[in-house]
């Protein structure tokens, strides 16, 4: 088991699926038509089924989606696995291996993808084949879905499955997918965050204006004037507190199990009244809080004057907004203006809607299957303050809990590592999380 894991993980990685492309990669490569690699057992779709079938946008083959269905007894709703094959750049990263060539050093499968997500989809893949080879019949089906494109908007993917085809997904309500299960060490405890919940999507704009004119007559209190004061308001401000069902159940969960002084510091991060103080108190430890507790705003992009002799009358900044579970555009549209003024035109760009509340029905279930795996690791929820395909499969009702159960180093910092430089897993923690969604897909019902 553990030698044919090593080598899906490794083969997975050899494969180029950069997104956006870097040298007209595509998913088609990742070996999800590929037998050797994907395995032979269910008959994995090849690219011109899948094409007949209508499982890739047709404006691009060469971007599918695999599904494969294990059929369960009926007992319980189907299961829905899920995970991307697409990964993100490495240009101008300096590597210590090279990124795609899934070399197995110490221990250590190396190369794009090892954690966000190859390594998690050799997981499920391994779990799946092993489910069918020992001719399980798990409580309801299971549905596997390898998906293109989640790292630039699932636009091949997992948002046209959900869009053109969710009679697919009929009766689904519980997916496991990524961003969770990895070890996470405070306080000499081993914590496993099990994603229930993520942030939503929310991008804006926000443009101000002033007198243009030409570079040699300078423009007092002009747009750039402006912008400079809308960023300066941006970086001095912070967006209101809420504490959300997830957050509440994620800093409640870590507080019990820590125990002590620590327990009663974290646990007053869900007292709305002393969350900014408790965030100063844990200082580097508070960024990551920080997001679970507001919205969010992070500006990006800025279109200003493209000639450097000429005065722009107008500029934008692009914001990368995130809001937290429940909250609307016009919540952030509302909250920002109470900080800019309203000297500066706000615009919606794209919100995603997540799920508002998570259904906890199948938490405790992957929670015991984790703890039998490693008695001393302590599941807890957890809110992501990123967001994953989770989103779409959310609008057809499906609850996703980012579960890639992974036991890592103490000092090994998942999220440095992933779309860094070095990205690279233990083999070890590749093998723990197919043996424990392996033993979760025997008892999900
Ligand atoms: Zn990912």
């Amino acid at each position: 088991m553990a030698g044919t894991l090593t080598v899906h993980a490794e083969g997975e990685e050899k494969v180029q699926t950069t997104n956006p492309a870097q040298s007209g990669g595509g998913e088609s490569r990742s070996g999800m038509h590929n037998p050797k690699v994907a395995g032979s057992s269910p008959a994995p779709a090849t690219t011109k089924t899948m094409r007949k079938r209508g499982l890739c946008d047709l404006n691009d083959p060469d971007r599918p989606n695999l599904i494969a269905r294990l059929p369960g007894e009926g007992k319980a709703p189907p299961l829905l696995l899920y995970g991307h094959v697409d990964v993100v750049t490495t240009e101008n990263q300096p590597w210590q291996q090279p990124p795609f060539e899934g070399k197995l050093i110490d221990g250590y499968v190396w190369g794009r993808g090892a954690l966000d997500m190859k390594g998690g989809v050799a997981m499920m893949v391994a779990a799946f084949l092993r489910a069918n080879a020992e001719g399980l019949r798990p409580p309801g089906d299971i549905l596997l879905a390898i998906v293109s494109d989640e790292e630039a908007g699932g636009d091949f993917g997992a948002k046209f499955l959900v869009e053109e085809h969710a009679e697919l997904f009929k009766g689904i309500k519980y997916a496991i997918g990524e961003f969770g299960g990895f070890t996470l060490t405070i306080g000499g405890k081993r914590f496993y965050p099990i994603m229930i919940s993520e942030k939503q999507v929310c991008w804006m704009k926000a443009t101000v204006r002033g007198l243009g004119g030409h570079g040699s007559m300078p423009e007092k209190g002009g747009a750039s004037a402006k912008l400079a004061r809308l960023l300066k308001a941006l970086d001095e401000n912070d967006l209101p507190i809420h504490v959300t069902p997830p957050a509440k159940m994620m800093v409640d969960a870590m507080a019990s199990a820590l125990g002590g002084p620590q327990s009663l510091i974290l646990g007053q991060l869900a007292n709305p009244a002393l969350t900014d103080f408790v965030l100063k108190t844990l200082g580097s430890r508070g960024r990551t809080f920080y997001p679970l507790f507001r919205n969010t705003v992070s500006p990006t992009i800025l279109h200003g004057s493209s000639k450097i002799n000429v005065i722009p009358s107008e500029i934008s900044v692009e914001l990368d907004g995130r809001l937290l579970p429940g909250q609307t555009p016009d919540d952030m549209l509302h909250e920002l203006r109470a900080i800019v003024g309203d000297d500066v035109q706000l615009d919606l760009i794209q919100f995603d809607p997540g799920p508002a509340e998570p259904d906890m029905s199948l938490f405790n279930k992957l929670a015991d299957v984790l703890k039998e795996s490693d008695p001393e690791g302590i599941p807890i929820p957890l809110l992501l303050s990123g967001v994953t395909d989770g989103r779409f499969f959310s609008q057809i009702g499906i609850q996703t809990y980012g579960y890639l159960p992974m036991t890592l180093p103490e000092d090994f910092n998942f999220s440095q590592i992933i779309h860094a430089a070095d990205e690279r897993v233990p083999a070890a923690a590749i093998e723990f999380g197919a043996q424990v969604i392996y033993k979760a897909l025997r008892r999900f019902g």
